[in-house]
């Protein structure tokens, strides 16, 4: 017999969403990265394709006209894959220092999902951090009060997003199914994307993410219309990638895990969405 059909899962993304307002660490990082080769990166061209492994992330970063310009001037030669190996290997001990200082919790996060946690729903999560990687700041979050129930990486899915290996095999580790009773909460395309090819609901976050790509300090700042617009692209981009539906933050969503939860009732799937 099929389980009842009830909101059972919440597979969260990790920078963006609950730890790294803004997502600022992986940003730092790698801009610190190309610096080495003289490589000035603006925030956009890092920001556009996060949520990648960073192994791939590092790879569309060189395709970038400019980017390929300035290697081919630094190193004499076009940027390959062995470049994108030896980059790769170089950032992870670079990481290891910037990430967990730029990974804080972010506010109410784990509050929000020991409450959902306490009703009943398992906590899986994803990222394009390799376990390596994102060791450092699980431990941080735990003893910030913020505990999934299960983490996967890349690394150990066979490939990040948007493929959806990551999000099947939190599924498997929480026994839960099918993927329908899963909503995947993140703050970029590739979330999305990741969220969709699972067949499981998605939630795109705003405020908190790299589509804002803002610290919670530099966004209080702003002046109100700036921040308003800001947040306006942001939700168009994830619902241009297909999500379900947009809040600001993880911490707004209890509404929407509510909704999804009576149109799971109803007999709705993410697959019948128009
Ligand atoms: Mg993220």
């Amino acid at each position: 017999m099929n389980p009842e059909r009830r909101l059972r899962a919440v597979m969260l993304d990790w920078a963006g969403t609950t730890v790294d307002h803004g997502s600022m660490a992986p940003v730092i990082a790698l801009q610190a990265l190309f610096a080495r080769y003289e490589i000035v990166l603006p925030d956009q061209d890092v920001r556009r394709d996060m949520g990648l492994l960073k192994r791939d992330h590092i790879r569309e970063i060189l395709t970038l006209p400019e980017v390929r310009a300035k290697w081919l001037a630094f190193t004499g030669r076009e940027p390959g894959e062995g470049d994108v190996a030896s980059l790769f290997e170089e950032f992870i001990p670079l990481q290891k220092t910037i990430l967990p200082q730029h990974s804080m919790l972010i506010e109410g996060a784990a509050e929000t999902v020991a409450r959902w946690q306490r009703r009943g729903l398992r906590v899986g999560s994803t990222t394009g951090y390799t376990r390596e990687m994102l060791e450092p700041i699980l431990a941080q979050a735990i003893a910030g009060g913020y505990r999934p129930d299960a983490t996967v990486c890349p690394d150990e899915a066979g490939a990040g997003r948007p493929a959806p290996w990551m999000l099947m095999r939190n599924a498997q580790l929480l026994d839960v199914y099918p993927p329908s009773v899963c909503v995947k909460i993140g703050d970029t395309v590739s979330d999305v994307e990741e969220g969709i090819n699972a067949g499981m609901w998605t939630i795109g976050v705003t405020r908190t993410g790299n589509l804002v790509g803002m610290d919670a300090a530099g966004l209080a700042q702003l002046p109100v219309e700036a921040k308003a617009r800001k947040l306006k692209t942001a939700e168009e981009k994830l619902r241009h990638a297909g999500a379900d539906f947009v809040a600001q933050s993880v911490v707004e969503c209890d509404g929407i895990l509510e909704q999804i939860d009576r149109r799971l009732r109803d007999g709705e799937s993410p697959g019948s969405r128009k």
